[in-house]
């Protein structure tokens, strides 16, 4: 055990622990150092012991999802991260307490496998995730989507637990959900509650896979990365404009640094090697910023989370 890692943290705690845990399988990017502890508690109450130990250790939290917006740097990370994929935190209800065209979606459900299950129960208003990989408490902190809509348009109402333990619910009035933001307050995403509507199962599954394929027609999703890297600007006339676009316009389609790349198919894909290394995806990161800025006048920022013992990233407006 990490010496500098008390016992005292998960003596007698229901959870799967691992020490100095590697994280790069955990994340879609593939690449990345080590967690000095990663823990995937089994009930809600672990979970909530934890997070109160852990405060009174003076221990950063981190919550992992499905791994698909986040960029573990080399170096690792302290702290203890959180994993909410045992069962307790991956099996949805449909229709809890017989409330018809609700789902209660624990933070660690695979979004992708509920939207099919929604389809073929005939629930409408997930369609939008289709190709979108995502925990629900991950995709509900990012207010994940596009095109064709985001999470927070199907969310009646969110929990979410403090570094007390504490779980206070919010409903969707009270949650400023905006582009790929949510405005909840930073702790941990317990569930989500969807409302969705009542569809025909065959119609469904063709608007599905409709919207599939126009993600996968323009954009390089076999590829290790974390979706687009970055956010889209918004302009003097306030809307916002596509950062894949300026980056085209840079002139950095398919450019490499070291294990690094920026997709030929669609620019605001950077993607990584194989066993590559995170520094270099930030690297790129900042090169392709300094680029765009100097060509295109225009400020872009990540939107994918970065972890890392000496990174502090930005809380997202
Ligand atoms: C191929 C590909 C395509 C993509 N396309 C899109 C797209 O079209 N639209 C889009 O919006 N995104 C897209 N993404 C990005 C990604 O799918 C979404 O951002 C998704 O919501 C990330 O969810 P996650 O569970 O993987 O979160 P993670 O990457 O694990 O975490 C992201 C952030 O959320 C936080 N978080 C995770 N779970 C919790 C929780 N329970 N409580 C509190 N905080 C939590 C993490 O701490 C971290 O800060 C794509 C990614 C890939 C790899």
């Amino acid at each position: 055990m990490n010496a500098s890692m008390p016992t005292s943290l998960t003596d007698g705690l229901d959870a799967i622990i691992e020490m100095d845990a590697p994280l790069a399988g955990h994340t879609w990017f593939g690449v990345g150092g080590n967690a000095d502890m990663l823990v995937r508690p089994k009930t809600e109450a672990a979970l909530k012991e934890l997070v109160r130990r852990c405060h009174n250790e003076n221990k950063t939290v981190r919550v992992l999802g499905s791994g698909a917006n986040l960029l573990v740097l080399d170096e690792g990370v302290d702290g203890v991260v959180i994993k909410l994929d045992q069962p307790a935190f991956t099996q949805w209800t449909l229709r809890p307490n017989g409330e018809s065209n609700k789902v209660l979606a624990p933070a660690g459900v695979d979004v992708l496998k509920l939207l099919n299950a929604c389809v073929r129960e005939g629930l409408d208003g997930l369609c939008q995730m289709a190709g979108i990989p995502a925990s629900m408490g991950g995709a509900t902190r990012m207010n994940a989507g596009g095109k064709f809509g985001c999470i927070g348009d199907a969310i009646h109402s969110v929990a979410t637990m403090n570094h007390r333990g504490e779980v206070r619910v919010h409903p969707h009035s009270a949650i400023q959900f905006s582009y790929r933001h949510s405005g909840l307050p930073q702790d941990l995403i317990l569930w989500t509650l969807l409302q969705l509507n009542p569809g025909d199962p065959g119609a469904l599954r063709q608007k599905m896979l409709e919207i599939y394929q126009f993600k996968k027609d323009s954009q390089p999703l076999a590829e290790h990365s974390a979706g687009c890297l970055f956010r889209n600007p918004v302009t003097s006339d306030g809307t916002r404009t596509s950062a894949g676009r300026l980056i085209d316009l840079a002139g950095m389609k398919g450019f490499t640094h070291g294990t690094a790349f920026v997709s030929a198919e669609h620019a605001n894909f950077v993607c990584a090697h194989k066993a590559g290394r995170a520094n270099d995806v930030l690297e790129l990161a900042r090169i392709i910023q300094d680029r765009v800025l100097q060509s295109q006048g225009v400020n872009i920022e990540m939107e994918v989370a970065v972890w890392g013992r000496s990174f502090q990233p930005k809380e997202k407006k």
